[in-house]
């Protein structure tokens, strides 16, 4: 297996205010313009690294404060790929069997919004695990979260200036020179990562959340409940026409479609109730996208899904 430290820059919208951000901040508030990652096999050799500019879809111009501080020029991201391509690239140069590391959580939550915003959610992201908490925890310094420079300094690695900070592939490449000083660098497959929501989940009119009387997604699965969910805009009762897939990390999720309101994501996942039993929670929630072929695209993606689950299940 070869490990993977991985980088990424990002770039902001310019203003909060702006058309693009009030639209769509929501779903994606950072834009990736550069993917940098270097390669370790099992031994702590260095085998390789990767530089990608991506070009922003959504912020495009590129704020002045990110440039300042990346060095990343608006001209590097002209020829750029964009998001899917440069994703689909950094995969393959990942080959088949690795594992990502990053320096703190902020990449891979960032990382995350990216395959969902550009890929939608037939693409999953890989497990990322965290080098700053094995760090933390053989250094004794616990949660609090070192900086790479301090760990840096901790093993008595040098700044190059042929290596500068904030390049993407550049601080992958001093992330992996900490990691070959570690002692039992493999420990960090005990620190994987959750990527955290970006933006507060809100609840609004579109979106509802029910306990549901099941402890386990399987027996829920075939409940009324889960068959026949409401709109959370009317309270219709609707239909799964295709049913439950495995959707991401322990979330199911069933398409229908209210009459009046379009496509509804309905998702079963077990949580707590207020007073810490363990329930299977549905959550019905419009979708923000409603034009024909999106509907229908999704439809014959999940028909695929719900397929390729089952076969998998036999
Ligand atoms: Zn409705």
């Amino acid at each position: 297996m070869h490990y993977i430290l991985m980088d990424l820059e990002w770039n902001q919208p310019l203003s909060h205010l702006s058309a693009q951000y009030r639209r769509y901040g929501k779903q994606l508030m950072f834009d990736i313009i550069q993917i940098g990652a270097v390669k370790l096999d099992q031994n702590m050799r260095m085998l390789g690294s990767f530089n990608q500019f991506v070009q922003p879809g959504l912020y495009r111009k590129l704020h002045p404060r990110i440039s300042r501080i990346t060095g990343i020029l608006q001209e590097d991201l002209y020829t750029a790929p964009g998001f899917e391509d440069a994703f689909r690239r950094f995969m393959a140069w990942c080959g088949d069997d690795f594992a990502l590391i990053t320096w703190g959580c902020d990449d891979s939550t960032v990382f995350t919004q990216n395959l969902n915003y550009y890929l939608n959610d037939e693409t999953q992201m890989p497990p990322v695990y965290d080098l700053q908490r094995l760090f933390g925890a053989q250094t004794g310094s616990g949660s609090n979260r070192a900086g790479l420079s301090n760990a840096m300094k901790h093993y008595g690695i040098s700044f190059s200036a042929e290596h500068p900070f904030h390049c993407a592939v550049d601080d992958a490449y001093y992330t992996a020179l900490v990691m070959q000083r570690m002692q039992e660098p493999e420990k960090v497959l005990e620190y994987r990562q959750t990527p955290k929501e970006l933006v507060p989940v809100k609840k609004t009119k579109d979106e509802q959340s029910d306990d549901l009387r099941f402890t386990s997604i399987m027996t829920a699965i075939n409940s009324k409940p889960a068959q026949q969910p409401n709109c959370p805009v009317c309270g219709k009762k609707l239909t799964v026409p295709e049913g439950y897939a495995p959707f991401r990390d322990g979330v199911w999720r069933a398409l229908a479609d209210c009459p009046d309101h379009g496509l509804i994501f309905v998702d079963l996942f077990l949580g707590k109730t207020l007073d810490g039993k363990s329930r299977v929670k549905r959550r019905a929630s419009l979708s923000e996208q409603q034009s024909k072929a999106y509907v229908k695209t999704k439809h014959l993606q999940w028909a695929q899904k719900v397929a390729a689950f089952k076969e998998t299940a036999v």
